[in-house]
């Protein structure tokens, strides 16, 4: 099967065409600009040679239409016609309460997912934009829409409701969703799978660090919590966003110096993180460590701050879980950070984890980084969301 899995941004749409059987990719690409000018940067695979098109792009239509264009070109030799391609998995960041699962995309369907437009008022008016395009650009082609929120909502109450008054979730649906659900469920299947063992038994903490980071508490293959909110913006620190804060600093922020709420959200999203506490340093770690090495007190408070959090976010997960198989590491940060997996696996040692110090300098592979003897087996584990979407479309249109 030829899955075509598209993420739609505002002024971009990431694309890759793969075998979710295999996890193969044919060929993958961005279309930047849109709305502004546009190009189109395409990879095919086996090949570090980028194929580069400036076109105009106005809209997200123009954007799929030159999608399909350069993946039938007979120069790239990716498909030879549209019809190649079985159906469309996109990533949505948003499902509310009404999507607990992945599902085909119809009218009733859009309509769900605009009434859940309020809840990322920048996100889900772009995945829709995406949808609509591929509809006209291959009209009757199975469609399956994949949220992030989706694996997190077999949360209990307990977990997923806010301390606030209870008008504020029936009414305005405020509660803890959590992001990043493709990657999560992705690293816990495969945990299990390295493992040996079925995830029905397994108790799991998964650490998805990058420049957005989220943790999860995964229970026999179900999330019981995860440490993003009713937006990215909770949990641990991240690049430039702050995670968790007392709420009151808004207000004393607000008055203190006259700011708009706009004004506060911009900072905690945009300003703040490891970037400011690097003192502006960089929302990079690699920067930071750079910075650390060399002695920057403001690096090495955001480093020590950013792997304090993590182990804070791991000890109350072991306690949620009452217990503790396996802790992940995944993306960009966790792939590719021995120094952060260290820091935070040696302050929980308690638990029962021993690193093995050779294992744990791999970077962006598959890997045992815990010794033999670890009670809590740890992993290295590249996410694939991509992955994860194309075998959800495809099991959804019925392969
Ligand atoms: P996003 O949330 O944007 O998808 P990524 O998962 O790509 O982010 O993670 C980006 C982060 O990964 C950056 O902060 C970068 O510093 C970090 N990173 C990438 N490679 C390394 C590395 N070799 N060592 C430490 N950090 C790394």
């Amino acid at each position: 099967m030829n899955i075509l899995v598209i993420n739609a941004g505002s002024s971009s749409l990431k694309y890759q065409l793969m075998h979710p059987e295999t996890g193969d990719v044919c060929a993958k690409g961005i279309c930047e600009r849109i709305g502004i000018d546009g190009r189109l940067v395409h990879k095919l695979p086996h090949d570090d040679k980028k194929i580069v098109r400036e076109l105009a792009m106005p809209t997200h239509a123009e954007a799929i239409a030159a999608v399909l264009d350069i993946l039938v070109d007979p120069q790239c030799a990716v498909i030879s016609s549209v019809d190649e391609i079985d159906a469309v998995g996109h990533r949505v960041v948003h499902g509310g309460v009404e999507f607990v699962e992945s599902c085909i995309i119809n009218e009733e369907c859009k309509a769900a997912l605009r009434d859940c437009i309020p809840l990322a008022p920048l996100h889900i008016p772009a995945n829709l934009m995406g949808i609509e395009a591929c509809e006209k650009a291959m009209p009757g082609k199975p469609q399956v829409a994949v949220f992030d929120t989706a694996f997190h909502m077999t949360m209990p109450p307990k977990a997923y409701r806010y301390a606030i008054p209870e008008e504020f979730y029936e009414k305005d649906h405020l509660r803890r969703y959590g992001f990043h659900g493709t990657s999560h469920q992705y690293v816990s299947q495969r945990a299990a799978e390295l493992m040996g063992r079925p995830l029905s038994e397994l108790k799991i903490i998964n650490c998805h660090l990058g420049n957005g980071s989220s943790l999860s508490a995964v229970d026999g293959g179900k999330c019981i919590d995860t440490s993003m909110g009713l937006s990215p913006l909770a949990g641990v620190p991240m690049g430039t966003r702050s995670g968790d804060i007392d709420p009151a600093i808004v207000q004393y922020i607000m008055h203190t110096r006259h700011l708009t709420i706009d004004e506060c959200m911009d900072i905690f999203n945009k300003k703040s993180g490891v970037y400011a506490l690097s003192n502006g340093v960089s929302s990079d770690f690699r920067d930071l460590e750079d910075g650390a090495a060399k002695g920057d007190p403001g690096c090495i408070l955001a480093l020590e701050k950013f792997c304090y959090q993590v182990c804070k976010y791991v000890g109350a997960y072991a306690a949620a879980l009452g217990g503790l198989d396996a802790l992940t590491f995944t993306a960009g940060v966790g792939e590719n950070g021995p120094n952060t997996r260290s820091a935070v696996c040696e302050t929980l040692g308690f638990l029962g984890i021993k690193l093995d110090p050779e294992k744990n300098t791999v970077h962006g592979e598959e890997t045992l980084i815990s010794t033999p003897d670890s009670k809590v087996q740890v992993w290295v584990i590249p996410t694939n969301e991509e992955l994860m979407i194309a075998r959800d479309t495809a099991k959804l249109c019925g392969e």
